[in-house]
């Protein structure tokens, strides 16, 4: 046998073995594209029986067999073109007219006597070429518009389609220059080999094939998504989700959908909120998930009708979906579509339910995040409420006790001596104490309004100079004078009453936390755009690792003593509140020892998003 005889063998063997592999594709799985393929690859088949046939000799050669044998060429031209619409749009003229070129081509073959003429001869060559040309651009197009297995094999059916037209090339080269007839040969049988192996690989490719060629995109895809479950929000997973899906197949859209046990109906977060499916429904998603098996429609208007116009809304014809579960735990659906039928469905939806395996994991370490949140969250509500109560019955106790043991001993003494006069300076004690409760319960509610955004109220313009003249003149004493630094009045729109609060507390606590004495300085400037007030005092000073947690709730510094200084540690809490609810900021510098300096950055004009009230 010469190398040629070989080489001819083997392409045949190669077309045989490609179409023996997908007419039983076409058989198991009979759509449009299957069948197509399967008819593309029958036609090299009968023109290779053909070749058999003479081979062997069983027919002679005649003009019957050359005008089939050019027919079957021919439609085998055709029959790219018909699988280039399978998965791209061909122009409905061109498709007609091929078909209709072809017809007349094929009255020629037969009509006209062997040799053909050569117009008719060069006609059915530019129809071939032509179309191989064209279907291998629309494939080399559709490649670069497609990704993973779909990407390859449209690769290699655009390369086998370049081979077809050097067969026919290499033929034609041997009609023009017959002196190197065998050479031409040669290489046609090449290209036809090479161009069966191409499209071998494209349309029959093995399934390890097509898991090597899957695995770029699964890697990408499992990359981020090791990443997806620290994702703060649920919804910005699911949308990481919905596109490596969509990239990973190669499609424009793809969703998911999340099972609702409770209203038994299966709803989109990313998509219409309003719309919930019920798994009883024929459609490829309800489908995925009532079966937990992958479900494919390659076009659901048709095959749907009851859904054409959800279809045209949503542009989707096609559908691939797949259940996303673990383990026993049915979580939703992952759908994917496109405008077009994929042409490799098996492979997609393979892919696609391992995509929808990996989404239910990173779904399901989200909920297990969620629920140690929610947890910790439990426990941390538990412990304010004790702080809080722990705070607040400490605090109240103390006022109480001596309001109480005081109230007592002047009902005895009234008791035994009804005529004695009032005991004024017991009397100033209830009330002091009295106010002192009366001051406990109010920080209590202010913090609370404070957590709710809700402190600040009716604004006015006000001179924050005057303000901190009038506090300043409340708390100055002996050792503990307070002065006002300013250029002049710095007026803007704030709440008065709420501001007044702020410079009470400040200057309370720098008066407080200096029990040796010391001054306590109010300053307030401005520049164009903001107001700023400083509060500094010579006292104890704040622990640098206090200084963070210094206006959080309940928290007090650790070189304050509850029996020293009195206090829950809500005074700064509140602060922090009145000053961003008016838009501003509150910071603190202190030294142990050395003393505090609480620096207030207001807006002088309010800022809206600062405003709860
Ligand atoms: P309280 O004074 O009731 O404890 P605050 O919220 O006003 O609550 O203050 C929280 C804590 O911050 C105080 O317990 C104290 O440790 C510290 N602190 C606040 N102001 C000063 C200051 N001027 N000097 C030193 N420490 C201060």
């Amino acid at each position: 046998m010469s190398a040629e005889q070989l080489i001819q063998y083997l392409s045949w063997a190669l077309f045989l073995l490609v179409c023996a592999s997908v007419t039983l594709q076409a058989v198991r799985a009979p759509r449009r594209v299957t069948i197509d393929i399967a008819l593309f690859f029958i036609i090299p088949a009968l023109i290779i029986g053909l070749g058999i046939e003479a081979v062997f000799g069983l027919l002679p050669p005649g003009p019957l067999i050359n005008a089939v044998d050019t027919v079957l060429i021919l439609s085998m031209a055709y029959m790219l073109l018909r699988l280039v619409d399978d998965f791209s749009e061909v122009p409905a003229w061109l498709m007609r007219g091929a078909l209709l070129a072809l017809v007349l081509l094929a009255a020629c073959a037969f009509g006209f006597a062997q040799p053909l003429p050569a117009l008719i001869t060069a006609l059915m060559l530019i129809y071939l070429i032509g179309l191989l040309m064209y279907s291998a651009i629309a494939f080399a197009r559709e490649s670069r518009r497609s990704s993973g297995v779909t990407r390859r094999r449209m690769q290699a059916a655009a390369a086998g389609s370049i081979l077809l037209v050097l067969v026919f090339v290499f033929t034609t080269l041997r009609l023009l220059l017959p002196a190197m007839d065998s050479f031409w040969q040669g290489l046609s049988d090449l290209a036809g080999l090479a161009a069966g192996g191409c499209y071998f690989l494209s349309f029959a490719s093995p399934r390890w094939l097509r898991r090597a060629w899957q695995e770029p995109e699964l890697r990408a895809f499992l990359g981020r998504a090791a990443r997806l479950p620290r994702l703060l929000d649920a919804n910005a997973i699911i949308a990481e989700l919905e596109g490596g899906a969509a990239t990973s197949l190669g499609a424009p859209n793809a969703r998911i959908g999340l099972w609702d046990p409770e209203a038994g109906k299966i709803y989109f977060p990313l998509g219409d909120r309003n719309y919930a499916l019920d798994p009883s429904e024929p459609i490829p998603a309800a489908r995925a998930f009532r079966t937990q098996q992958p479900a494919f429609s390659a076009d659901v208007p048709r095959e749907h009708p009851d859904y054409a116009e959800m279809s045209r809304t949503w542009r989707l014809t096609a559908v691939l979906a797949a259940p996303i579960s673990a383990g026993e735990k049915q979580l939703g659906v992952l759908v994917v579509y496109a405008p077009r039928a994929p042409i490799f469905a098996d492979d997609d939806l393979a892919l696609l339910q391992l995509l929808a395996d990996q989404a239910a994991v990173i779904l399901e370490s989200r909920t297990l995040i969620d629920e140690a949140t929610r947890v910790r969250a439990r426990e941390e509500a538990t412990r304010l409420r004790e702080d809080f109560l722990s705070a607040a019955a400490h605090d109240l106790k103390t006022p109480l006790t001596t309001l109480i043991g005081k109230a007592q001993l002047m009902e005895r003494l009234a008791l035994r001596n009804p005529s004695a006069p009032a005991d004024l300076a017991g009397l100033q004690l209830l009330v002091s104490e009295g106010q002192q409760l009366k001051r406990i319960v109010l920080e209590l509610l202010d913090a609370a309004r404070a957590e709710q955004g809700r402190l600040v109220g009716e604004r006015a313009q006000i001179d924050l100079v005057s303000l901190a003249e009038e506090v300043c003149a409340r708390h100055t004493a002996d050792h503990h004078p307070c002065a006002v630094e300013s250029n002049g009045p710095v007026i803007g729109m704030y709440d008065a009453f709420r501001i007044t609060q702020l410079l009470e507390n400040l200057t309370e606590n720098g008066v407080k936390y200096s029990p040796q004495g010391g001054q306590v300085r109010l300053k307030v400037w401005t520049d164009t755009a903001r107001a700023y007030i400083s509060v500094s005092d010579q006292g104890i000073g704040i622990p640098a690792h206090d200084l963070p947690h210094i206006f959080e709730r309940f928290y007090r510094a650790a070189n304050v003593d509850d029996r020293q200084f009195a206090g829950m540690g809500l005074g700064l809490f509140i602060c922090r509140g009145i000053v961003e609810q008016h838009g501003g900021r509150i910071h603190v510098s202190s030294r142990p020892g050395a003393g505090s300096r609480f620096q207030i950055e207001l807006p002088l004009t309010p800022v809206r998003e600062g405003s709860h009230a």
